[in-house]
């Protein structure tokens, strides 16, 4: 296991985050370099590395990443137009913090996903 990140002390409110949703399983705050109008990081409490070291008993935490998502777009206003989460893996995938966390991005048309 690598060492925890700056996400963990986001979680535990050790270093400011503007938070938007939290529960037992899963944080959500906005990026601090928004790449878009929504730009929002959805994330599991406990700390999984990258998306290769996913484990079984991680599946209820993914799953409510991906039912906050949809509460988070629909609060933002987002959901109708459309948005895009995106989870990028080691060095390939552009993965910059090593504590897994899916991006959801919108309030604008995005354009293809690889350009
Ligand atoms: P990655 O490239 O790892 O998929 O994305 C990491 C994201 O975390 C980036 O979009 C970056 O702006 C965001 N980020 C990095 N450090 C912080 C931080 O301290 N606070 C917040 N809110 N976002 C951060």
């Amino acid at each position: 296991m690598t060492e925890e990140t700056i996400f963990s002390k986001i979680i535990r409110r050790e270093i400011p985050a503007d938070i938007v949703y939290q529960d037992e399983l899963v944080t959500a705050f906005r990026d601090i370099t928004p790449k878009a109008p929504t730009h929002v990081l959805i994330i599991p409490n406990h700390h999984i590395p990258t998306i290769n070291d996913v484990k079984a008993s991680d599946e209820l935490a993914l799953g409510r990443m991906m039912t906050v998502a949809a509460k988070i777009a629909e609060e933002e206003g987002i959901a109708q137009d459309g948005y895009r989460l995106i989870m990028n893996c080691n060095e390939h995938g552009g993965q910059e913090v090593f504590h897994i966390h899916m991006h959801l991005v919108g309030g604008q048309a995005l354009g293809p996903m690889l350009s």
